[in-house]
């Protein structure tokens, strides 16, 4: 029995239905599946919406972090710096290109990587750096760039923060790269996975354009060895339909916020959001006590809820060889432990939202 789910998909659906039927309807009749109209129309929104030249749709946004890097020629001996707190995607982008992965510990406020641990982490085989904009907060763009300052690339895994603002720009239009997801669970989500690249770099547009489709411009000649990685335009049609309400959603979602936070504040901490930063809240996320607990009595309670992420990067088994240990980064291995996202999703209702704060109150009164 699901009282209050993590994340409503069917209730986004039934609001657009009719539209989100349309436009899978035209590219169907159209036959024109793979790039085409649909998508060349959802690059240019995006590139609009964001006001750079470029948008490169994707297949995922795992591919949008791996074609950035290889267009960027990062490959084999390189480091890449970024942090041990995200989603894997992020690392392992840079172990497919053969780099590694140089980890710096976050900033246990806002979880994203701490800029003051950023110089130590820089070595003459630094080639790029990737900061998250974790939950829908933008990564402190402000302090870490002066430390790049131009002497690597910057790719921004915007993943989780479509629309983030800090300093008043846009999450993506930052670095020379901003990689975005369309899997369901990201504020702007499809029907299936897909991503986006955006650059005002029109040589790495082109670039990124031309390894998505195996290298070749056509015609079976191949300029280098690619990947197939292109957005489905199934997908790029429902995508043009949603990015329409996606201001709407993500203000829903920060309504919902305000009042989690404001009833949470006494038992939890709540989000800190940094003064220049506007987050998207793709996830609403607290540092509890006796996180475990709390995960089962809401789950016993019908509370969908979950944890982001359980294991940081620098301990999965798979990256060993980089030769990280337990107690590298220990704001990430705490904020592993202690934190637990809850339902923010744009359609929670008044009383789904009042239920969630209730059995939150509960657990820890009874405790
Ligand atoms: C979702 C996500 C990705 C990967 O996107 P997919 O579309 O699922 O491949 C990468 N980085 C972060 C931070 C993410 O949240």
């Amino acid at each position: 029995m699901m009282n209050v789910p993590l994340l409503d998909l069917v209730a986004q659906y039934r609001v657009l239905r009719p539209e989100i039927e349309k436009a899978v309807h035209d590219v169907l009749e159209s036959q024109q599946c793979v790039l085409g109209p649909a998508v060349d129309r959802l690059e240019r929104e995006m590139a609009d919406d964001f006001g750079v030249p470029h948008a490169i749709g994707v297949a995922s946004g795992s591919d949008a972090l791996l074609l950035a890097l290889m267009a960027l020629d990062v490959q084999s001996g390189d480091e890449v710096i970024t942090t041990p707190y995200t989603f894997f995607a992020t690392a392992s982008a840079i172990a497919r290109v053969g780099a590694k992965a140089v980890f710096v510990d976050i900033d246990p406020a806002t979880y994203n990587i701490d800029p003051a641990q950023i110089a130590q982490a820089i070595t003459p085989r630094t080639r790029a750096i990737i900061p998250v904009h974790l939950f829908g907060q933008c990564a402190d763009m402000e302090a870490i760039l002066p430390i790049v300052d131009g002497k690597f690339h910057v790719i921004e895994d915007a993943a989780q923060a479509i629309g983030a603002t800090h300093h008043g720009k846009v999450a993506g239009t930052m670095g020379i790269a901003g990689c975005f997801s369309f899997f369901p669970s990201k504020n702007l989500g499809g029907a299936g996975d897909g991503g986006m690249v955006i650059t005002r770099d029109a040589v790495l547009a082109d670039r990124i354009r031309l390894l998505r489709v195996h290298g070749s411009r056509g015609n079976y000649e191949h300029q280098e060895v690619g990947i197939n990685s292109r957005l489905d335009s199934i997908q790029a049609a429902i995508l043009s339909v949603k990015r329409t309400y996606l201001a709407e959603w993500s203000r829903r979602r920060t309504e919902n916020a305000a009042v989690y936070d404001t009833a949470l504040a006494s038992i939890a901490v709540t989000p800190v959001i940094a003064p220049h930063n506007q987050s998207i809240y793709n996830q609403y996320v607290l540092r509890v006590p006796r996180r475990d607990a709390l995960v089962a009595h809401l789950k016993s309670a019908g509370i969908g809820c979950a944890v982001y992420y359980p294991l940081p990067l620098h301990l999965q088994p798979c990256f060993k060889s980089w030769g990280y240990r337990a107690g590298d980064f220990p704001h990430a291995e705490r904020a592993a432990k202690e934190t637990i996202a809850l339902p923010i999703f744009p359609e929670l209702s008044t009383l789904q939202r009042q239920m969630v704060i209730d059995q939150i109150h509960q657990f820890y009164k009874e405790g």
